[in-house]
């Protein structure tokens, strides 16, 4: 099982933020092998305001434990951006309220007596179609998420990358037209703002994306064609970031992940019509294999991988207030302990 490593199988519980759903799973990692064992969801809050979110993650991670009582580390997917030292949200889409600045690791930390670490969603689905799915096996892998907007990731040499405040790879936000239609992050031009699911279905002329892969499967021309020049944007991002990055694997997810075997002809004609620096042959795009969960299961991973990792921001419980951090905390490298030492009273 351990699979010719010597340390024993640990559990590491993942939750995933929707804006309809908190997803989460239960990890076990042996060695280098992570292996889902457990899941499911709830509704997420309906006012989805901080206080009733953050408490109802917590609530979701104590109901988990109890049933798995040999956790040992909680990471959370969030849709947006972060603080990784803080452990702070600095914005969260399509959810109301006053988020800038609320911190989320430390208080579901003090709640479950557990170290917690926050991540972006996409992130965490590149994280877990590395380790376990459309990614195993590959150096550098870019992750692509398609959906109400274009997430991404970066993983090279097997680490993902996050940088100083956790957004390396956010590959739906470079500029692909200087004077393109405005994004919803402020920018002009971004290829989120060509690829996201409400401007494919504009492009295909129907009222979801959805509906637009199904009618250009079924041989629609305008459907077709507004696939063809969403791939064509598509080709150009994941271009640039081959040229960058030179990745061996391109995995894409999200909502409209599934329609990669309609997108992949137009962009790889882009591909071969604007890389020339490096082989295209070593550059495989497919489409992610973890479907809806890959985020939960990300998050697990990323707060596994944290725990473990002395350079990585991570939020511990307060060992006094609540007894079962003490063991928890032990188990961390001192040096992770005591840089977030400062977040505590
Ligand atoms: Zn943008």
């Amino acid at each position: 099982m351990t699979q010719g490593d010597d340390r024993p199988a640990s559990r590491h519980l993942g939750l995933d933020l929707g804006g309809t759903n908190i997803k989460w799973v239960v990890v076990e990692r042996a060695g280098e092998t992570w292996r889902p064992i457990d899941q499911d969801q709830v509704p997420t809050p309906t006012r989805s305001e901080p206080d009733a979110v953050v408490a109802r993650l917590a609530s979701v991670g104590a109901e988990v434990i109890e049933r798995h009582p040999d956790i040992v580390t909680v990471g959370i997917g969030i849709p947006g951006l972060y603080d990784p030292v803080a452990g702070t949200v600095r914005f969260l889409v399509n959810f109301p309220g006053a988020w800038a600045g609320r911190p989320v690791a430390g208080e579901v930390a003090s709640a479950l007596g557990l170290p917690v670490a926050l991540l972006n969603d996409a992130r965490a689905f590149g994280l877990a179609e590395h380790r376990l799915g459309a990614g195993r096996g590959a150096s550098t892998m870019v992750g692509l998420t398609l959906g109400t907007g274009v997430g991404g990731c970066v993983v090279v040499d097997g680490r993902l990358l996050l940088g100083h405040d956790g957004t390396v790879g956010e590959i739906g936000h470079q500029t692909i037209e200087p004077d393109g239609p405005w994004c919803n992050c402020g920018n002009r031009g971004c290829l989120e703002a060509f690829a996201r699911a409400d401007q494919i279905a504009a492009a295909c002329g129907t009222a979801t994306a959805e509906e637009a892969v199904d009618r250009a499967r079924a041989g629609n021309a305008r459907a077709v064609d507004g696939l063809a020049q969403v791939g064509r944007y598509l080709g150009i991002a994941i271009g640039n970031t081959v040229a960058i990055l030179a990745p061996d694997r391109v995995v894409i997810g999200g909502g409209i992940g599934a329609a990669t075997d309609l997108l992949r002809g137009p962009i790889e004609a882009e591909l071969r019509r604007r890389v020339t620096i490096t082989s295209l042959d070593l550059v495989e795009i497919v489409p992610a294999e973890l479907g809806t969960w890959g985020g939960a299961i990300g998050a697990a991973i990323h707060g596994a991988e944290a725990a473990a990792d002395a350079a990585a921001p991570l939020a511990v419980a307060d060992a006094a207030a609540h007894p079962a951090a003490g063991a928890a905390s032990g188990a961390m490298p001192q040096a992770a302990a005591a840089r977030t030492a400062g977040e505590r009273p």
